[in-house]
């Protein structure tokens, strides 16, 4: 089968090429790819910035993000048949640790990445744990099906606390931070900044419903905030979104006494935090980590079951073949676009 994968230790370094069909195991379903997303996490790998160069072993097949059709299963397998269309969680826990007998598997500290840690789906086939299979409601777009790995993150972050009746900001309008938008307006947010250096995704940012957009390179967050006469004392939740040590610095300072961060973006870790406004102002920081197996997966359906689609299907901006894949991935790390989709 024609697998994209990284080949060289290298920034670049990608190559398609022929690779053996992989064959499931006794618990694995063979899935035959329709359409892949490429993420956030995928052009790290491709940049080969320092998380890359200590995580991942070439040569790998690339990909987390996918739509597929069923071909063939495992003799223990018993969730899912042949012909069903199919997405899956990323994230393969080891099922017998504390976390994940208790009902807590996205706790489990042996979580494994499918296209991090092991071969990944930019290809005509892959093989995939049967328990990580989502069974698709062939009502909603092939497209958005082949997203609900980034969704599940926007969807797990942004209803973390309850936004009924709160001012949120968000930093960061990267697919997930834009994806989250239409989730806290439902779940009843009065208003939603957003904040980020990209007038692209600033521009989609309010397309999506956010109340103000702020460009931190020119406009200063403080200022937008006093425009908002409804908002006396700060951001009562946040959605950090960027990965940017400046927007999470922007984000502290500008939270209300007793607010609460949900934390996504993968910061530096020697990024410098405002202890005393944390501690002064009561704040509380959440870390987030992939999605709640699978709460978020019910939730984020019926989500999309009940039109949040209609939101979502703006986000995805370009589509290419396989075979394009290199302009794709140059696309998505200039980042003048939304969700960028590889068609197989
Ligand atoms: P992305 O990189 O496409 O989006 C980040 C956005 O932040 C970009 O639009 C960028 O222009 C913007 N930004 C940069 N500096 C900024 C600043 N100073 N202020 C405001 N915005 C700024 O990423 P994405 O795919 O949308 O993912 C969002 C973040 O979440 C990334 O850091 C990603 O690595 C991380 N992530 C974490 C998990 C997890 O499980 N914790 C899962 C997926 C993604
Ligand atoms: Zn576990």
């Amino acid at each position: 089968m024609k697998a994209i994968i990284k080949h060289s230790p290298e920034p670049g370094g990608l190559l398609l090429t022929q690779v053996p069909t992989p064959i499931p195991g006794d618990s694995q379903v063979l899935v035959k790819i329709k359409k892949t997303a490429i993420c956030g996490t995928d052009i790290h790998i491709y940049n080969w910035d320092a998380w890359a160069q200590k995580t991942i072993k070439t040569p790998q097949i690339m990909g987390h993000e996918f739509v597929g059709e069923v071909v063939e299963i495992g003799r223990q397998v018993t969730n899912v048949k042949p012909g069903q269309l199919v997405s899956g969680e990323g994230h393969i826990v080891c099922g017998k640790c504390r976390h994940c007998i208790t009902g807590h598997p996205h706790l489990c500290p042996q979580t494994v990445g499918i296209g991090v840690n092991m071969d990944g789906v930019f290809a005509e086939y892959a093989v995939i744990p049967s328990e990580n299979i989502w069974v698709c409601d062939e009502a909603i777009s092939q497209e958005i099906l082949s997203i609900l790995d980034p969704l599940g993150n926007a969807t797990h972050t942004a209803l973390s606390f309850n936004v009924l009746g709160e001012d949120v900001l968000i930093t960061g309008a990267g697919p997930i931070g834009l994806m989250s938008i239409p989730i806290i307006k439902r779940a009843g947010a009065r208003n939603i900044v957003v904040t980020d250096i990209n007038p692209t995704r600033l521009e989609m940012a309010k397309t999506l419903g956010a109340t103000k957009v702020v460009d931190v390179r020119t406009e200063k967050l403080t200022d937008i905030v006093k425009s908002l006469n409804s908002m006396k004392e700060g951001f009562d939740i946040g959605l950090e979104m960027s990965g940017s040590p400046y927007a999470f610095a922007d984000m502290v300072a500008a939270m209300a006494n007793g607010g609460k961060i949900a934390i996504l973006g993968i910061l530096p870790s020697n990024t410098q935090v405002d202890w005393n406004k944390v501690i002064f102002s009561s704040l509380t920081l959440k870390g987030i980590y992939g999605r709640q197996m699978y709460d978020t997966w019910y939730r984020m359906s019926a989500l999309l079951q009940s039109g949040l689609d209609i939101e979502i299907a703006k986000i995805i901006t370009h589509r290419f073949s396989y075979q394009d894949y290199q302009e794709a991935f140059e696309l998505m790390s200039k980042g003048e676009c939304g969700k960028v989709i590889l068609e197989w």
